[in-house]
């Protein structure tokens, strides 16, 4: 990659309308497309246009534009993240195995233990911040290697490089979601990841105004799997979704810089507030993860979590509290955001699965915003005069 990572996240891998060089690239708001010949779609941009839910100009400046910025080979958008998920589920077939971190996101939990558990696809869940748990999974056959780094809601950080050396050799894929770090902070495939998935809805898009999906990959055969899936089980965002997406991205690094400055200035604000027990933030240096995290992450990202001395009733207080920081499922947005994980987002795993991994049920998750940061601190001071 020759160019730096602003450069691509506003050129967006150069595409223009080949028509009419529009400098942002307009949204293709059809659902299928002439043909001159029976049989023989018009080809524009490299695809042949048949048909809406096959190909998209928009959906593929979208594909294009995330495939640079993750450098990355080929990119395939969503509907939504869990689409994403979904077209991955449907490459392995009944009897096929995943290892998956055990800190994930609750609604990848959901999909894996509720759906894809009943068509025969079997799934354990390990504590992949710990390699020799890792390796220990992977005696036994095994077709993916799920990892999530850094984790929600615990921001656990796995070992990217050495995970994926595991996973290779057990003749295993290996996926990392990287919604938390974005591609600005963390590149998995150049660690050796076999695919990217991100939930766009989150950072990329960054607005709080879509939800979209994408996988990225270098390998041309499992793109051509993962596309077949995305046409034949219909997952496709639609074309203005896709355009949002193209919007966000092109201040995603400025934002990035906002985000992670602001949380280190909570972070540090927090660690000394009387009422708060505990810190969940790999950037500080007692963070289980925070050497990993350092070796494979730009910085160290813009959520937290945290647990007030009061337990869930004062966490129940606290969220109640805040005046800035809206309550609600989702991150990664210009606005903060607030949640708590064991009602919320981590609702659908079991009580007893989410003790045993860490999230308590006074466990408070931030989604650090780009406000200004005097006002942050002044809404979390408020709220936690409450705890
Ligand atoms: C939100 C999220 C997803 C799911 O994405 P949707 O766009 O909500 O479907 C997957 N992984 C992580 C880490 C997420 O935060």
């Amino acid at each position: 990659m020759s160019k730096g990572f602003s450069t691509r996240a506003v050129h967006q891998a150069g595409l223009k309308d080949p028509s009419s060089k529009a400098v942002t690239f307009p949204i293709y708001q059809t659902s299928t497309f002439g043909q001159d010949t029976p049989g023989h779609p018009t080809q524009y941009m490299g695809r042949a246009l048949s048909y809406g839910r096959s190909e998209n100009p928009t959906r593929t400046a979208l594909e294009e534009t995330l495939a640079d910025v993750e450098c990355a080979a080929y990119g395939l958008t969503f509907s939504t993240g869990l689409a994403a998920i979904t077209a991955a589920m449907n490459t392995l077939k009944t009897g096929d195995r995943v290892v998956a971190c055990a800190d994930l996101y609750g609604g990848a939990y959901r999909l894996f233990t509720q759906v894809y558990s009943k068509l025969g696809i079997q799934y354990e869940f390990v504590d992949t911040t710990r390699l020799d748990c890792l390796a220990a999974a992977l005696e036994e056959p095994t077709q993916v290697v799920w990892l999530e780094t850094p984790s929600n809601p615990l921001l656990n950080v796995t070992d990217i490089a050495e995970a994926c050396k595991l996973a290779k050799k057990a003749g295993a894929l290996s996926v990392v979601d990287n919604t938390f770090a974005t591609p600005c902070l963390q590149q998995p495939l150049k660690l050796g990841a076999d695919v990217v998935l991100h939930s766009t809805t989150k950072y990329l898009n960054g607005h709080g105004d879509v939800v979209n999906g994408a996988l990225l990959t270098d390998q041309k055969e499992l793109w051509d799997k993962l596309k077949y899936v995305q046409n034949a089980c219909g997952l496709v965002p639609g074309p203005q979704d896709c355009y949002l997406i193209l919007r966000g991205l092109k201040t995603l690094a400025l934002r990035m810089e906002r985000h992670c400055s602001n949380t280190r200035q909570i972070v540090e604000w927090l660690v000394k507030h009387p009422k708060v027990a505990k810190v969940y933030y790999p950037g500080l240096a007692d963070h289980p993860g925070h050497e990993t995290a350092k070796k494979q992450m730009k910085d160290f990202g813009a959520m937290l979590s945290f647990e007030v001395k009061s337990g869930e009733e004062g966490a129940r207080r606290v969220l109640e509290s805040f005046e800035l920081f809206t309550l609600a499922e989702s991150l990664g947005c210009v606005m903060s955001l607030v949640n708590h994980p064991a009602s919320m987002t981590h609702a659908s795993v079991p009580k007893e699965v989410r003790h045993q991994v860490g999230i308590s049920d006074g466990l408070i998750r931030v989604s650090v915003g780009i406000e200004d940061v005097e006002d942050l601190i002044a809404d979390l001071d408020q709220a936690l005069a409450k705890a």
